[in-house]
């Protein structure tokens, strides 16, 4: 797998002081796979995530997306700030909250990434930032701030400003959460879209039903290991452990 794989991750380790987060995790994400990972609260699923986009600097182990990778831990060399930058900018995050900058304009939200990271010149980069509102629905939003939009409409800017970035890998943590449940089929239709033009995307996500229809892997962590893992249907569907039974049996 691993001559096609987009995202690798290998023997991953991560501890916050004495509390052991992520104990000797890998995984692979196919080149426009996407990989779905549940998990009880607290199981190390945002951490995981954070150490993809390394947010979170790993202990131990090893990362590589695309042609990048990463090795942690005794005797390793860290990145340095330009180079996490760099990295950063080729995997784009979405989170639960939103973090757009409230005294920008929609427009000017999708813009900030390519101007001051990418070093668009302005012009271009507003024909990039258009298009990927286009691209989430909100083309005629551009003018708009954030605090006039809705949640669901928010997520959306969210996802446009990631992409604008044009990642190699998009990484949602939870992307549904926060929002009225009348809004949340707005966000996934967006992600569900995404998927389908084959971007490679890591999903954690409550919303079990999108994790069958759209991933095409799921991962069920429980703290700080994959307890479980293979094709999304066949192990929410029919699950082998008891602890992934017990945790999908919340959700009928
Ligand atoms: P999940 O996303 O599955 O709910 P998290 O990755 O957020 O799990 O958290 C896993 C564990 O790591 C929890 O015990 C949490 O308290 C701890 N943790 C996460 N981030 C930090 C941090 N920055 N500092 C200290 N502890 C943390
Ligand atoms: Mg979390």
């Amino acid at each position: 797998m691993s001559d096609t794989s987009k995202i690798e991750i290998r023997a991953l380790r991560k501890s916050f002081g004495s509390n052991e987060v992520l104990k000797n995790i890998s995984l692979d994400v196919a080149k426009g796979g996407v990989v779905a990972l549940i998990g009880p609260s607290g199981s190390g699923k945002s951490t995981l995530l954070r150490c993809v986009n390394l947010l979170v600097t790993p202990d131990g182990g090893s990362v590589r997306v695309g042609d990048t990778r990463f090795q942690f831990g005794e005797g390793a060399k860290l990145p340095d700030v330009k180079t996490l930058a760099r990295f950063r900018a080729t995997t784009g995050m979405v989170f639960q909250h939103f973090n757009l900058f409230p005294h920008m304009t929609t427009l000017q939200n999708v813009m900030e990434g390519p101007v001051t990271v990418r070093r668009m010149a302005r012009a271009d980069a507003e024909k990039l930032a258009r298009a990927q509102l286009a691209k989430v629905g909100l083309a005629e939003k551009a003018d708009q701030y954030p605090a006039t939009l809705s949640g669901g409409q928010k997520q959306r800017v969210a996802i446009a400003r990631a992409l604008a970035m044009e990642p190699d890998v998009m990484l949602f943590d939870e992307a549904t959460s926060a929002l009225d449940p009348e809004l949340v089929g707005e966000v996934l239709a967006v992600m569900q879209r995404l998927a389908s033009e084959g971007m490679t995307m890591v999903i954690v996500t409550h919303e079990i039903a999108f994790a069958r229809e759209v991933a095409d892997r799921l991962i069920f962590m429980r703290d700080g290991v994959v307890v479980e893992e293979g094709p999304a249907r066949q192990v929410i569907d029919n699950p082998q452990e008891a602890a992934t039974r017990a945790f999908l049996s919340h959700f009928h």
